[in-house]
């Protein structure tokens, strides 16, 4: 376990904000998890859990003590004919466990390539792209309770997955660590989802046939080929949800707004494109300052080099109140709002 003094966060967040921690402690393994929750001056509870910070806004200096998830590791716990349980540790990357599970074949995480942070913030805003979320490929989490000084596995149903949510963010926040988390992978029979975003065009140019190797790539040229890449322009990809609305009021806002994407869920409401509202206010590649929403995808806002925390978050507010005045609609952050 590595401890630093007022360290720079800014090589440990995707936007590249240059904020301090007051005191940053490095966990290397489980056994530095349970030697950190037994710290005598009660640490733990008060801790910032870093992991890839690719899903936080930095808006100040973090008092008190940063927790940077380091533990790495993956094993087969599992296996039949047909699946795969796969358990990886919190500190390991997403996206080379997504290329790990597709080198072997395994099917179920091809749609989620190339999503930034590692495997451990993945639980708490339950991943999602191109029609697929880590909810559907979850089996079980292993979690350190900071204050019973225990470890509880838990299944999809404690963990309460919706739409970029989880109990992470909501009772669980600030409780404790998800430790591992073992994935339920196809080794035959796979299903494929690619009727969201480009993939079957991106198939079809290449006259290649759905598999877990092939939407993988495909997924990954999609994402090159639109999303900034956080080591060139810092950002957190999509800054805001889309906003999930009761149909009755979609309805009507589509008569005024004839283009508005529409996407219904099965629990009877639509939910609409936040970066078509984001656009058409007329905000996307508009830069004020060192900010803006992004040129080709107007849901990520980036900074365009040294903008701190709190501008970020300022321009954030300018975008949300602008939606507000001229669609009546309340854009709400998928980022973490730290300080
Ligand atoms: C270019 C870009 C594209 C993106 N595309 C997508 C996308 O398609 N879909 C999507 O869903 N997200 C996307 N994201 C957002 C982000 O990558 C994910 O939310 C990711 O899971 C965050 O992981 P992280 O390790 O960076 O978490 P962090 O940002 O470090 O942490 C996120 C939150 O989880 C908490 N946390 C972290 N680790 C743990 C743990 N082990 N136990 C308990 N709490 C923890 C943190 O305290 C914080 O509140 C994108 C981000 C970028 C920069």
């Amino acid at each position: 376990m590595i401890w630093e003094s007022n360290a720079s966060l800014a090589p440990y967040n995707t936007f590249g904000i240059d904020a301090k921690a007051e005191r940053l402690v490095h966990l290397e393994s489980e056994a530095d998890v349970a030697a950190y929750a037994l710290h005598p001056d009660g640490l733990a509870k008060q801790t910032l859990l870093l992991s890839g910070g690719s899903n936080m806004l930095l808006c100040a200096d973090v008092p008190g003590t940063t927790a940077r998830i380091a533990w790495t590791g993956r094993t087969v716990v599992r296996e039949t004919e047909d699946h795969v349980w796969l358990e990886v540790a919190a500190g390991e990357s997403w996206h080379e466990t997504v290329r790990f599970s597709v080198q072997a074949h395994w099917g179920g995480l091809q749609n989620l390539s190339l999503i930034p942070g590692l495997v451990g913030a993945a639980p708490v805003q339950n991943i999602g792209a191109y029609g697929v979320e880590l909810a559907d490929s979850f089996d079980s989490l292993r979690f350190f309770d900071w204050t019973r000084q225990e470890i509880r596995t838990m299944d999809a149903a404690d963990c309460g997955f919706g739409y970029r949510d989880s109990v992470f963010k909501k009772q669980l926040k600030g409780k404790g660590v998800i430790l591992s988390v073992t994935f339920r992978l196809t080794k035959r029979d796979h299903r494929f989802q690619t009727s969201y975003g480009a993939i079957q065009d991106a198939l079809a140019s290449t006259g290649v046939a759905p598999s877990v190797e092939s939407i993988s790539d495909a997924v990954m040229a999609i994402r090159q080929s639109k999303l900034p890449d956080p080591k060139v322009l810092g950002n957190s990809g999509s800054f805001f949800k889309n906003p999930a609305l009761p149909a009755q009021e979609v309805t009507a806002l589509a008569e005024l707004h004839p283009g508005l994407p529409q996407y219904p869920q099965a629990d009877g409401t639509i939910k609409v494109a936040a970066g078509w509202l984001i656009e058409h206010a007329g905000w996307k590649g508009k830069r004020v300052g060192n900010v803006g929403m992004h040129t080709q995808q107007a849901l990520v806002l980036v900074n365009y080099g040294g903008a701190s925390g709190p501008e970020l978050w300022e321009h954030a507010q300018r975008v949300q109140a602008s939606v507000f005045e001229q669609f009546g609609i309340q854009l709400e952050p998928e980022v973490n709002l730290i300080g």
